[in-house]
């Protein structure tokens, strides 16, 4: 036996078969319900992507949340729908389309209770208490009385009924994430009810129990009945607590589900970024469930590594490796690992974009795949890229995301790829940005594609490599991609400051890139440093972060009402915010730069333009990037002499063209390998 088939074999475990009440999966790899920000607005491109899942090998392939009723309207976030037969038609094509592929289909059904405004259908909320709903809106819920909760029960068990005769094989019986109205009861702080299904957890749990009995009534001689349960909130006494009421209800429900489901509350708890939590963070709070059931148990943790999911099975912490983030990061991962083709797991970083994009209603984004959102879309899948139809030569200037990711795509369509990288090193800006506090795995992003490219017959990698236009000339390659990347401006110009502060300027002024390049030692004079966000995503607080760590006075100066607000959609900004107070961060919010002497800089209100003054010996400008694109513009002004050069394209991609996130440069490489040769612009006609 090869070492390669041993170290296959310590994988068998997880391809063995799992009995779930009345069905059987093929393997462990469970694809748990996740938000696709797709849902009933989209439900092809849902359907493609989720069937992508069951070509990639994972035995269960779930739904994201859908909605059993109107009354659980939670426009406009894109969630699922069954609340009539129409919507179960559609899914029909789901179900069919995973069995299709071998793969069993569940489906969380969910009634979102006080989680919700009725937007749309502008119905009351429903709720145990009267209370007001817990997103946004001006809005209450009413108290439910016992006709609303007989009508609530015939819903869900309609809407269990609805997704039998669809097809799906596991129904869920969804209480977690604060967002469901069977968690709603069963909580203290929603629940303040005075009759049987209020005070004491047996009556607080008697909905939950009760809508349990209903669905495997109605569905469970077919259908496998799941439970998704929240053990801990995270919230002390105030919530949930996997050694408290989290585990009295796995106790008292015990072997009434065929599968418990099971994880953290709330969302930002359940899918903690790489930032703040390690693989398998969640074994802790769940490793308790498998003594109190004899039924599977299947939980998540941004399982990776097939040797943490083998550890999770054989130390008796779960029976199924749920998965939300490595399946849309790699949908083949479960193949990959069948196939001992470990290295080529194309691996989560736990950064949430994938979060963000349903936070922000649209379709899945992801920083590792560039395909996922776009399998009906564009008609991308994960693993195929068509080849060109004659051979084609390119040149990549620029070894980041977008110029690695380009790289790869066009060696796997069979191009003869060059790319030249400036530096002595390769991943660009995620090479840097790995090595700051919290993001060492956003080296993924290189690594994964290094690893494919260095397995590639058709590339050629230079490194050392700074290509003038004259180089790029004289080469004569048929194709050049310029992905030179961004640089980041020191001059404040941003989201409030639109033009150049004229007083950023001196050794006081510290820039984004001297700090990526020389870390906080980049800081030549001693004394206090202030960090100025304008971006307003990771950047500033993450150097904020470094710059603490490294023993100096730092105080936090945004525009914004809050630290990084937009990583609220990356579910983050709370344990950003919180980090930064506990590294004795002093944050300044409301605020805009106003002028910077030697010692002091001088900040305004936003609103009332109250000036004050804090001392400073250095500030760090975060605010936006310029393209670094010089190589571009030379090559643009002699176009004309291209073809002399046998030279038919060249394009800018990724922050060259127009900084943005990691993901945007990825899928800008990836986009930049499709279309090369084809009749496809970057307009309407690559749509659907
Ligand atoms: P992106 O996110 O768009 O991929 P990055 O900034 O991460 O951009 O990467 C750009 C890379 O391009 C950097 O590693 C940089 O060293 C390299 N680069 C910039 N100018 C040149 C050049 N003239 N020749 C070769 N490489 C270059
Ligand atoms: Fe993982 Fe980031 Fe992709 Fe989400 S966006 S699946 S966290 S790599």
């Amino acid at each position: 036996m090869t070492a390669n088939e041993t170290a296959n074999r310590r994988y068998d475990i997880l391809f063995e078969p799992v009995k779930i009440g009345p069905v059987t999966t093929r393997n462990r790899f469970y694809q748990v319900p996740h938000c696709s920000g797709m849902g009933h607005r989209y439900p092809e491109a849902d359907l493609y992507m989720r069937q992508m899942k069951a070509e990639g090998g994972w035995g269960v392939v779930s739904t994201q949340e859908t909605e059993i009723h109107p009354s659980s309207d939670i426009s406009p976030s894109n969630q699922g729908r069954i609340w009539d037969d129409r919507d179960a038609e559609r899914l029909k094509e789901l179900t069919e389309a995973v069995h299709e592929r071998g793969s069993l289909a569940a489906i969380q059904l969910v009634h979102n209770g006080i989680h919700t405004a009725n937007r749309l259908t502008r119905i009351a909320p429903y709720g145990p208490s009267d209370m007001v709903v817990d997103v946004e809106d001006p809005v209450q819920a009413r108290a439910m009385d016992k006709s609303d909760i007989a009508a609530f029960r015939q819903w869900h068990r309609d809407a269990a009924l609805r997704a039998k005769r669809a097809g799906f094989d596991i129904i869920y019986v969804y209480a977690g994430h604060d967002m469901t109205l069977l968690q709603h009861f069963l909580l203290k702080r929603h629940n303040s009810r005075t009759d049987e299904y209020g005070g004491s957890f047996e009556n607080r749990l008697r909905l939950f129990r009760e809508v349990l009995a209903d669905t495997r009534d109605a569905v469970g001689d077919r259908c496998a009945v799941a439970v998704r349960f929240a053990v801990e909130e995270l919230l002390g006494a105030d919530g949930l607590q996997h050694d408290g009421e989290g585990r009295d209800v796995v106790a008292a429900l015990a072997d009434e589900p065929d599968l418990w489901d099971v994880n953290l509350s709330n969302w930002s708890n359940d899918s903690q970024t790489a930032r703040f939590s390690q693989e398998g963070f969640q074994e802790e709070y769940v490793s308790f469930v498998k003594k109190l059931t004899t039924k599977p148990v299947v939980g998540v943790g941004r399982y990776t590594s097939p040797d943490a999911m083998v550890r999770a099975i054989k130390t008796g912490v779960l029976d199924l490796i749920g998965a939300a983030r490595p399946s849309i990061s790699d949908p083949f991962l479960p193949k990959k690992i069948e196939e001992g083709r470990i290295d080529d797991i194309r691996e989560c970083i736990g950064c949430n974009i994938c979060t963000a994009s349903d936070n922000t209603v649209v379709p899945l984004r992801c920083t590792q795949n560039p395909t996922i959102g776009e399998e009906w879309r564009k008609g991308w899948h994960p693993e195929i890229v068509p080849p060109l139809a004659r051979p084609q030569s390119v040149l990549v200037i620029g070894g980041g995301p977008a110029g690695l990711e380009a790289a790869r795509a066009l060696t796997q369509r069979g191009a003869e790829v060059t790319v030249a990288e400036a530096s002595r090193e390769w991943g660009g800006r995620v090479t840097k940005e790995a090595r700051l506090p919290g993001l060492a795995t956003w080296a993924r992003v290189r690594d994964w594609r290094m690893n494919q490219l260095r397995q590639a017959p058709n590339v050629e990698l230079y490194l050392d490599s700074p290509l003038t236009a004259d180089d790029v000339l004289s080469y004569g390659i048929q194709h050049v991609a310029i992905a030179t990347g961004a640089r980041w401006r020191t001059d404040g110009v941003g989201r409030t400051h639109r033009s150049p502060l004229p007083f950023l300027n001196g050794d006081a002024v510290v820039g984004v890139d001297a700090l990526l390049g020389e870390g906080a030692s980049a800081l030549v004079n001693d004394g206090p440093v202030v960090v100025f966000d304008d971006d307003r995503y990771y950047m500033a607080s993450v150097l904020a972060e470094m710059i603490a760590l490294s023993g100096r006075k730092v105080t936090f100066v945004t525009p914004a009402s809050i630290v990084a607000p937009w990583t609220e959609h990356t579910l983050e900004q709370r344990r950003v915010q919180t980090r930064l107070i506990d590294l004795g961060i002093d944050i300044i919010p409301l605020h805009q730069l106003s002028g910077l002497t030697q010692s002091v800089l001088t900040i305004e209100c936003i609103y009332s333009g109250r000036k004050r003054e804090i001392a400073c010996a250095a500030v760090v400008p975060v605010t936006a990037r310029l393209p670094s694109d010089r190589l571009w513009h030379e090559l643009a002004a002699v176009s004309d002499g291209w073809a002399d050069h046998g030279i038919e394209t060249v394009e800018r991609i990724g922050d060259c063209l127009a900084p943005g996130i990691i993901a945007a440069a990825n899928y800008a490489g990836h986009f930049y390998a499709r279309k090369l040769a084809r009749a496809i612009v970057d307009g309407c006609d690559a749509y659907r």
